[in-house]
């Protein structure tokens, strides 16, 4: 039998293309077909080489182990068939993005998988307003967490498995002195919030951001405090993608959002 693969594990960055790794790029520039999720960004997927096939793979809605199993047949299918695939993920394909049960599955299939990190919207979203998480002068360190549990996850809109964690332990969070990066957060913020006050003793003027969409041009943030943030949230109508962030650190942030550069340089332009 032919070797199939390799198949690259892509992070697409969360946004513009110039976020994007050099080798992001060239693995782009190679594929005949690049399975995509629904976050990628279209300036992305417009360095794909002309003539490559573009499967969209999305999650949204549905059911989620059935559609994670298809995308791995699909994989299989494709790079079975010779062509070179990339799948493209937002992102860091390894930070809350399945890229890790993906990548067991086409080892378990025979194929060798090549993992090319992105940059991951929790760090790219609170430095785009200028927090910088890990400040020591605020914080010994960041805690990446989701603001999805198991509930969501069976009811088909989140994390999956056996092994699949009730959600994190938001009472040590809170006593833990880190930053607070929380993904896929907007959803629960009241009962997130709640936890982490009442339960976790969190005062409630502690700063907190939100971010949402970073490095595209619907970029929006707020900043308020712990305790406004589920009101502010409705009243700004922020919407998903979104990160937030809780900790003093928070306070570095720029009062004016930052003007994001989003004309691309003429070499990268089809
Ligand atoms: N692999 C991705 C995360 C996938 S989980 C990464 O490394 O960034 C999806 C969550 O990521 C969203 O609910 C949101 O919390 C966050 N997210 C992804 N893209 C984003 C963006 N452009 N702006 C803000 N948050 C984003």
């Amino acid at each position: 039998m032919n070797k199939i693969g390799p198949i690259s594990l892509v992070g697409a960055g969360p946004g513009d293309p110039e976020l994007l790794t050099v080798r992001a790029l060239h693995r782009l520039q190679a594929a005949d077909v690049v399975l995509s999720d629904d976050l990628v960004d279209a300036r992305v997927l417009a360095l794909v080489k002309p003539g490559a096939r573009i499967v969209y793979v999305g999650k949204r809605g549905g059911c989620v182990s059935t559609e994670q199993r298809f995308i791995h047949e699909l994989m299989i299918r494709e790079a079975s068939a010779g062509l070179n695939v990339v799948r493209l993920k937002g992102g860091d394909p390894f930070v809350f993005g399945r890229g890790g049960e993906e990548m067991d599955a086409l080892r378990a299939a025979g194929i060798t998988v090549e993992v090319v990190s992105g940059l991951t919207a929790g760090i790219a979203a609170p430095a785009s307003i200028g927090i910088p998480v890990t400040d020591r002068r605020h914080a010994p360190g960041v805690a990446f967490v989701t603001g999805h549990n198991r509930e969501d996850a069976q009811a088909g809109t989140g994390q999956n498995g056996p092994n699949a964690p009730t959600g994190p332990n938001w009472h040590a969070l809170a006593r833990s002195g880190l930053t607070l990066v929380i993904y896929m957060g907007l959803a629960r913020v009241e009962s997130l919030v709640a936890a982490l006050s009442e339960d976790g003793g969190l005062p409630l003027d502690t700063p907190a951001a939100a971010i949402s969409a970073t490095h595209t041009l619907q970029q929006r943030s707020v900043i308020c405090t712990l305790a406004e943030l589920p009101a502010t949230l409705r009243r700004e109508a922020i919407s998903s993608p979104a990160i937030l962030v809780i900790g003093p650190v928070v306070n570095m942030a720029h009062t004016l959002n930052e003007i994001q550069t989003l004309e691309m340089p003429q070499a990268w332009r089809a």
